[in-house]
């Protein structure tokens, strides 16, 4: 991992119309009540590190997330962390699966934690995932998506990989974010919440 040369820029925005858009009905169900509002979201606009280099790409967070996902992606770069792209799920049809295929990193989408009829934190604009592929999903008899399989062994360190102990690991810890690789009911290593108070 190698850093940039220039430094990293972002910028924070209420949603402009043409975002809020792409977003209605889509990813965005202002008809449901717990969904939350306009104005409790925020479009990012952020410079990362590729595979190839580098690329600016797009995110949607709770408005008060906004700060603090800016601070971690400011050390992502950093760091030299490579990121494959960041699109809103909302190029992918709000599907999470699709998204996930593509190796998207992605924020904010209304729906429930696949397989219940719970609220996910990306519903909230809580939860980021990052690199889906490079970190899967895994239970011990399942790995989502299916390009992650070519990552099932964690000690098989490349680019683009969470792993603990590791930089980026150290970054969520430092920066109050809370590690899907973490959990034990499945390791969801593409998936980083802010579930402290904003
Ligand atoms: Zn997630």
């Amino acid at each position: 991992m190698r850093p940039p040369a220039r430094a990293f820029a972002s910028e924070i925005r209420a949603i402009p119309p043409e975002v809020r858009a792409r977003m209605e009905g889509v990813s965005w169900h202002g008809d449901d009540p717990r969904c939350p509002r306009w104005d409790e979201l925020a479009y990012l606009q952020l410079d990362h590190v590729s595979f190839e280099g580098t690329g600016r790409g797009e995110l949607v967070v709770a408005a008060p997330v906004a700060p603090r996902a800016v601070a971690l992606f400011r050390r992502l770069w950093e760091l030299g962390f490579p990121i494959r792209q960041l699109r809103l799920v909302d190029d992918y049809a709000a599907s999470d699966e699709a998204s996930m295929a593509a190796d998207n990193s992605s924020a904010f989408n209304f729906r429930l934690v696949a397989g219940t009829d719970l609220l996910s934190q990306h519903a909230l604009g809580r939860a980021i995932d990052i690199n889906p592929v490079e970190n899967p999903w895994r239970k011990p008899d399942r790995i989502v998506p299916e390009a992650g399989k070519a990552f099932a062994d964690r000690g098989d360190l490349r680019p683009g990989m969470f792993v603990r102990p590791g930089p980026a690991a150290a970054l969520f810890d430092e920066h109050g974010w809370e590690w899907g690789g973490d959990w034990r009911h499945a390791f969801d290593d593409h998936h980083i919440v802010w579930s402290r108070a904003f």
